[in-house]
């Protein structure tokens, strides 16, 4: 069965969705790199292609009214604005500037509480952007993917070449600048299973940043991720050791962080684990709203609902079954992950892994036997530390022993 099928059996047709807090506005479509593995441009997704570079003054004003009427009408207590792309600061100084302002200003007069944040990829950052981004407070996340010859094998430029050197150099130019560290929220990397865990562990100390987020690399069903001499179950067991190991609380490995939360059972939902409803939505650069972008890796057009800020309020985002699988993703689970015994805490994964052509995304996580094993592998090490009868009230069944 199709999860179409799915949602039409298992969500009222009226389904009130989760109520938006998090606004992934692409602020521009293109890129001054051209990494091998972006979904944006290098999967399956073209839509791209029809896409205005930068987003206009009457799509902003659009955006910006959209997001007061449905915080007016949901009442949440914060906004995120993460700026995306491409890449954001191709933007240009002047411009992301006025548009921060923009939003901002027209927020705040409405008095809705909100925080702004870059996703970038480092490259174009000076000092004059810090200062900017801080006078604006905008905080930045930057990505990087290990050591040199490893980073350089997919976030390569439009000629190939590769742009860690800048991203290092920018890296250091964030820490050493003394507005640098109201800003920097930490880094983002694509997991590569051939760096050794223990060399990409020295690669986070050597940076000295105290966030990191890994993700899995965007593959599916359909599209399967690369394999290599370890498994990414391995590669993320052995990174967890050393990470829980080093027993630092200057080090955060969001990943590991969520996975954790889960385990004890916070109140808490990130998008890519768990299976717990999420508020993201996303806004192109014409002004489309759209539920998850990194969806574009599974088909082209897929994330396209016909809806817009110019005519559409966020909320009729909710009446597309995307928008419910992505929201309700944890009902809509295929059997395998409704009988597992880690599904309290993978919730079968992040959405666009599950994705075959076959059945869309009726199926367990592309990744499941590496969460499997890595969520296994947490709750045991956790459980170390606890008494033993305390074990088996860590979320789900008890710790198992099939490691
Ligand atoms: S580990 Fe696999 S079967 Fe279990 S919930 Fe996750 S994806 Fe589903």
């Amino acid at each position: 069965m199709t999860t179409m099928k799915l949602v039409e059996q298992n969500i009222q047709p009226d389904y009130l969705g989760v109520p938006f807090n998090t606004f992934v506005v692409k602020v521009v479509s293109t890129c001054n790199l051209n990494c091998s593995y972006c979904y944006m441009y290098n999967l399956q997704d073209q839509t791209y292609k029809q896409q205005p570079a930068v987003i206009s003054q009457e799509v902003t004003k659009a955006l910006t009214d959209k997001i007061i009427s449905h915080y007016r009408r949901h009442q949440m207590s914060l906004i995120h604005i993460t700026l995306h792309g491409g890449e954001p600061l191709l933007m240009g100084k002047e411009r992301l500037q006025t548009w921060v302002r923009q939003v901002g200003e027209r927020l705040h007069q409405e008095g809705i509480p909100h925080e702004f944040a870059i996703q970038s990829n480092g490259t174009l950052l000076d000092s004059e952007w810090i200062d900017l981004l801080a006078e604006a407070k905008v905080g930045i996340g930057i990505s990087i993917d290990g050591p040199q010859q490893f980073h350089d094998m997919f976030r390569v430029d439009h000629k190939g070449n590769g742009s860690f050197n800048k991203v290092l150099a920018n890296i250091r130019l964030l820490q050493e600048h003394p507005k640098g560290k109201e800003i920097f929220l930490g880094l983002l990397s694509v997991l590569n299973i051939d760096i050794p865990p223990t060399e990409f562990f020295e690669f986070w100390e050597f940076l000295n940043v105290r966030a990191l987020d890994i993700l899995l690399p965007d593959a599916n069903h359909a599209y399967p991720p690369r394999q290599g001499r370890i498994s990414y179950g391995d590669w993320m067991i052995q990174f967890f050791d050393l990470w829980l190991n080093q027993n630092r609380e200057d080090r955060i490995v969001r990943f590991f962080n969520s996975i954790l939360r889960l385990i004890f059972g916070y109140p808490f939902s990130v998008e890519y684990i768990g299976g717990k409803p999420v508020g993201v939505c996303v806004i192109e650069t014409n002004g489309d709203i759209e539920p998850l972008d990194v969806l574009k890796s599974c088909k082209d057009g897929i994330t396209k609902m016909g809806l817009n800020v110019l005519n559409n309020e966020f909320d009729d985002l909710y009446s597309f079954p995307l928008t419910k699988i992505y929201q309700q993703g944890a009902r809509l689970l295929c059997d395998t992950c409704k009988n597992c015994e880690v599904l309290d805490v993978c919730g079968g994964g992040y959405l666009p892994h599950r994705y075959s052509h076959e059945n869309d995304f009726n199926n367990p996580s592309v990744y499941c036997d590496d969460l499997y094993r890595l969520i296994l592998h947490i709750r045991r090490r956790v459980g170390e530390f606890l008494p033993k009868d305390m074990q088996a009230s860590l979320s789900g069944s008890a710790i198992c022993s099939k490691l």
